[in-house]
């Protein structure tokens, strides 16, 4: 029988920890500027480094004293543009143990899967669409909505817990990610963090941030804390 206490949840980075598919969602948001309003490298001139899509779509706007009224077709045109800017790319992929991984706990009794990027909802969907990902998650927190990741987490965590009907203790919670940021978001709302280097940044580099597990990739993914947590469901006869 499941009790509260076995019960875990695994938020998932997208970039760099589900799946590759480069700088994809940047090209799409230059693009989205270039077609809508002849801006070129809106990304690059309003100078933003990683922050969640709300926030990036935002600051280009104010830079370009854009019409934030228009922000839904913005979105809809980026969404658009990223599709097919990720059907012709053929370097896109799953990342190691990934799928093995989330098979495993959708299996399982005791685990549960929800995402957890930067991306906007749809942005996020229409990635995990381009490599086949998107049955393995129903809920999770996004950047939608102005503010850091970890705003992000709890909205994700609220949401699957709305969604599962389990509550989860902090201490069950995991979130996997290939940055920094991940680390932090996931120590400044006291889960645990597992860094992997599969993104753009080096093991060595995550390592210095401390985070509760860290792995080169998950090809190993009998071996990760998360699946060692797993319970696997009766067969009923
Ligand atoms: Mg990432």
């Amino acid at each position: 029988m499941n009790n509260r206490s076995n019960l875990h949840l695994i938020l998932w980075d997208i970039d760099g920890t589900l799946m590759h598919c480069g700088s994809d969602g940047t090209k799409a948001l230059n693009r989205t500027f270039e077609e809508l309003y002849g801006i070129d490298n809106a990304f690059y001139q309003a100078g933003i480094g990683s922050a969640m899509d709300s926030v990036i779509l935002d600051r280009i706007m104010d830079q370009f004293q854009l019409n934030k009224e228009e922000l839904e077709r913005v979105k809809q045109t980026y969404v658009d543009i990223l599709k097919k800017i990720l059907e012709q790319n053929q370097n896109k992929k799953i990342l190691p143990g990934v799928q093995e991984l989330l098979t495993s706990i959708k299996e399982s009794e005791n685990g549960f899967s929800a995402l957890l990027t930067s991306n906007l909802r749809i942005g996020a969907e229409t990635k995990l669409q381009s490599v086949g990902l998107h049955s393995f998650f129903e809920v999770g927190g996004f950047g939608d909505e102005l503010g850091e990741k970890w705003d992000a987490a709890l909205r994700g965590i609220s949401e699957a817990e709305n969604h599962f009907g389990v509550t989860f203790s902090r201490e069950n919670i995991y979130l996997i990610g290939d940055s920094a940021y991940d680390i932090e978001c996931a120590k400044k709302i006291g889960i645990k963090s597992i860094g992997v280097a599969t993104g753009w940044m080096a093991y060595e580099s995550l390592k210095e941030h401390s985070p509760d597990y860290l792995y080169t990739d998950l090809s190993d993914w009998e071996q990760l804390i998360i699946y060692q947590k797993l319970v696997k469901k009766e067969v009923v006869k």
